[in-house]
């Protein structure tokens, strides 16, 4: 088995995870999130407290490899500070964009290091990026809420 199976066999046990997927109740912010062009369509939700992430979940449809991303990326996110959940989500975008990491950077991303490679299919990079594209925006939201 090679490395990309391995990755495969992390994604798609991802896919089918339920963990996240739910509502979270007195939310402390959501945010939605959609790819026209391939129908996914979510919504996180994230509880935090002084700052640090308690609790992350989401609902909504979507092909194997959204669902996976956003599964991935809440359960590295989960128990982070709101700081360092800002620096892991840049981490990610930059790691689809094939920009050079450091370590920690590439340690940062936990599981969602599986997603490498997603840039040789093109055509998969927006459903792998989309909901961490929605967690920024969720992340400024918390940001303009904390300090009004
Ligand atoms: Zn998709």
């Amino acid at each position: 088995m090679n490395e990309l199976d391995l990755y495969t066999d992390l994604i798609m046990e991802s896919a089918n995870s339920n963990l996240h997927k739910h509502t979270i109740e007195n939310a402390t912010a959501s945010e939605h999130g959609h790819n026209p062009s391939c129908g996914d369509d979510i919504t996180i939700q994230i509880k935090c407290d002084n700052g640090v992430i308690e609790d992350i979940a989401f609902t909504g449809v979507g092909c194997a490899i959204s669902q996976s991303s956003t599964s991935i990326m809440i359960d590295v996110l989960i128990g982070k500070t709101l700081i360092q959940a800002k620096e892991v989500v840049k981490n990610f975008i930059n790691l689809i964009k094939r920009e050079k990491l450091t370590k920690k950077q590439v340690a940062s991303l936990g599981n969602a290091i599986a997603f490498e490679n997603i840039s040789n299919m093109p055509a998969r990079v927006k459903c792998a990026t989309m909901p961490w594209h929605t967690m920024e925006s969720l992340l400024t939201k918390i940001n303009e809420l904390l300090t009004k």
